[in-house]
């Protein structure tokens, strides 16, 4: 058995060496190394993966975030709901632009957004609601949007965990994440689900206005170039990481198969546990298991961390901290919320190795490794 990763980026590698070198070497002889054919033709294949009307590639995922926020004019003290159960890229960035997060707290088994919390937190100075897909799990859009166009509110997908999944709307409509609010944002981080070998991200739009506004805001401010109209920023995302997601890309779908069918083997392995609850897959999404995160109850999940990480097995805790206790938000008011189900689940959740890599022989190691750990 070959030792075990929390994401395998060498053997996914080796899989597609030949098409990613190729490619990379490509670039390296053309010398266009910003922009250029690698790039469009990235982003005109996203849209189309999508089924979205513009993608507008960035340096990384963060920067999608921020770029979105600020193309869409929200001004400082406007509040912006979002969960604190989340990476902190989603909420830094409110606080980078003096937005007003307004931490609400996630259903328990989605670990997504809770509709019933964001209704609650909306008052008049509440301008937008930025979901999480966390961990390739769809947040309720259905609802979210219903409560958007109720109270005139944008919506910003974080989709960083969930690119190529689906959302299935009650008419039987189905969106891929993303591509289904007013802007998603990306982040193709190497270990996210459709990753480069650096840093990249993406926004995407239905809207053609906000595409260009989008566009000039990652080109300092600029249509034309050197006139520069509004604030913007340098975001981009360069051709040798267009490269190797264009080799990627193709493959995202046959990556997201690899990744249910681990998560159904842990699924497996994990039934009849009460102590353990595997991650829920509600009827309204295809979930793309980013992370594969059990609950535990009645059990030391710091122990099992340590214990697995001596039998060789990387876990992770996906988040230590939400955000609205990071010492970060103090002067946003952060120690003033009370999230329940958020400060619940982080005492418990912990995230086992899941990859497109993975082979059966070591999941039932790891499977064994955590059922003699609970079972001691
Ligand atoms: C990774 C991630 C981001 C940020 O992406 P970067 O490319 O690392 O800037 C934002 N939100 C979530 C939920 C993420 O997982």
């Amino acid at each position: 058995m070959s030792p075990i990763q929390m994401v395998d980026l060498k053997k996914q590698y080796l899989n597609i060496k030949d098409q990613v070198d190729a490619a990379v070497l490509g670039v390296l002889d053309s010398s266009m190394f910003i922009g250029g054919p690698q790039v469009n033709t990235f982003a005109a294949k996203l849209s189309s993966y999508l089924d979205v009307k513009h993608t507008i590639p960035c340096a990384n995922g963060t920067d999608a975030l921020q770029i979105a926020m600020m193309a869409l004019g929200l001004q400082p003290g406007d509040e912006v709901i979002t969960p604190s159960f989340t990476y902190i890229a989603t909420t830094e960035v409110m606080a980078l632009l003096r937005l007003q997060p307004v931490f609400v707290d996630v259903d328990k088994r989605t670990f997504c957004i809770d509709p019933e919390a964001i209704r609650k937190a909306i008052t008049p100075k509440t301008k937008a609601i930025v979901p999480v897909h966390l961990y390739g799990h769809a947040a309720p859009m259905e609802e979210i949007l219903a409560i958007a166009t109720e109270h005139n509110l944008f919506v910003i997908e974080d989709n960083a965990q969930a690119i190529g999944g689906d959302y299935y709307f009650n008419d039987g409509t189905v969106k891929k994440t993303g591509s289904i609010s007013t802007i998603g944002c990306t982040s193709f981080f190497p270990s996210k689900n459709l990753g480069c070998y650096g840093d990249g991200g993406a926004m995407f739009t239905n809207d053609d206005s906000l595409a260009e506004l989008l566009k000039m805001i990652a080109n300092h401010g600029q249509k034309k170039r050197y006139y520069h109209e509004i604030i913007g920023c340098n975001s981009r995302l360069d051709a040798l990481q267009a490269a190797v997601l264009n080799i990627k890309l193709p493959l995202l779908d046959q990556y997201i198969d690899a990744r249910r069918k681990a998560a159904d083997y842990y699924d497996n392995g994990f039934t009849g546990h009460t102590k353990i609850t595997t991650p829920f897959r509600a009827a309204t999404c295809k979930h793309v298991f980013h992370q594969y995160t059990l609950i535990l109850e009645d059990i030391d999940r710091d122990g099992l961390h340590a214990f697995l990480a001596e039998q060789g097995i990387p876990s992770m805790i996906y988040y230590p901290v939400p955000a609205h206790r990071q010492k970060m938000f103090d002067a946003f008011g952060g120690s003033n919320y009370n999230l329940p189900v958020t400060d619940w689940l982080t005492e418990r959740v912990i995230s086992l190795p899941i990859h497109t890599e993975l082979e059966e022989e070591q999941q039932a190691f790891i499977v064994n490794k955590v059922l003699e750990f609970i079972n001691r």
